[in-house]
């Protein structure tokens, strides 16, 4: 047990012997986390009792504020969460799931008796909350939102202090290497090989194609001024609530900012056949094989940027 949820389930004995005139509270109330204009809406499980529903609460708040970190607001205006209670003993956040509707809804199973920091370390809800940055219909090309969650989920637990820039790229750097070792579809494009991928079961090929993808754009905005952070920004304030291709989000960004960037390489990636070379991104970043930083490299400078939310 946590030690959160020991002082919980402390206090609320504390509490209950204390007096029997005070009332503990049998319900926790509160459905809503709000930020400005932008409202997430709650959904527990009829099993959590009023301590569950609290911890719950608290764990999506600290979530949702680290998701800020990305440009200064959630990742949609409104959205739905829908918890449910695991039943597997030994696994924090065994599943996790976007459902696309209006509002989209992110489905989080979870064990309450991980406590707050358990619940805190378990990246699932982190890159289900990331998926929302992408105004994506949820099929055809799934790589690219695959990629943007991995990769941002990375970025966002590593901005609110969960784990050290080392430890982000160590985490990027195994995970390139398992999408580089998945090698059975090699004939195949990986356009064929993410839209069957219950066929192809290449689940590190796509996901990390996806997040070098969206690496190479990021490095490749941050040597205009700009960023992803203030990209995803853009396209949530555009095309928030609609349900479009990759395809059409890549020839979005494309209009937004005056290039062809993205399709290019949405195009380059999706006809690759196996995850393009990683090596030189990561070296040119500085970051070398044994995850030792050199600071002369020519995007260093990039590299930390990457860890700062946008100004
Ligand atoms: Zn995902």
């Amino acid at each position: 047990m946590s030690n959160v949820a020991s002082y919980l389930k402390r206090s609320f004995v504390a509490v209950a012997m204390a007096s029997a005139t005070v009332a503990v509270p049998s319900a926790f109330a509160e459905t809503t986390i709000h930020h400005q204009q932008q409202t997430i809406t709650i959904d527990y499980p009829a099993s959590f009792d009023a301590n569950e529903r609290q911890l719950a609460y608290q764990w999506l708040q600290q979530i949702s504020a680290a998701l800020q970190t990305v440009h200064g607001e959630f990742p949609q205006d409104q959205f739905q969460v829908t918890l449910r209670e695991s039943t597997r003993h030994g696994s924090t956040v065994p599943w996790g799931q976007v459902k696309r509707g209006e509002p989209d809804t992110v489905l989080l199973v979870i064990n309450p008796s991980a406590g707050l920091q358990g619940l805190l370390a378990d990246w699932t809800a982190f890159h289900e909350f990331s998926h929302l940055m992408l105004p994506y219909r949820g099929y055809g090309d799934i790589w690219l939102s695959e990629g943007l969650a991995t990769y941002y989920q990375n970025i966002v637990q590593a901005r609110a202090g969960l784990f050290d820039e080392q430890t982000m790229w160590q985490r990027l750097q195994a995970g390139f290497r398992r999408g580089e070792n998945d090698q059975r579809w090699a004939h195949a494009k990986l356009e064929q090989v993410s839209d069957n991928l219950r066929e192809t079961r290449q689940h590190m090929r796509v996901h990390w194609s996806g997040v070098l993808y969206w690496l190479q754009i990021d490095v490749a905005l941050r040597e205009q001024d700009h960023s992803l952070d203030l990209a995803l920004k853009h396209l949530k304030d555009c095309c928030q609530g609609q349900q479009l291709s990759a395809w059409q989000i890549v020839r979005k960004l494309d209009r937004m900012y005056e290039t062809t960037m993205f399709s290019t390489q949405f195009e380059l990636f999706r006809n690759s056949y196996t995850l393009p070379d990683y090596r030189h991104v990561l070296s040119a970043l500085g970051v070398e094989e044994n995850l030792t930083f050199n600071n002369q490299a020519q995007q260093a400078a990039i590299r930390k940027s990457l860890l700062q939310s946008p100004r």
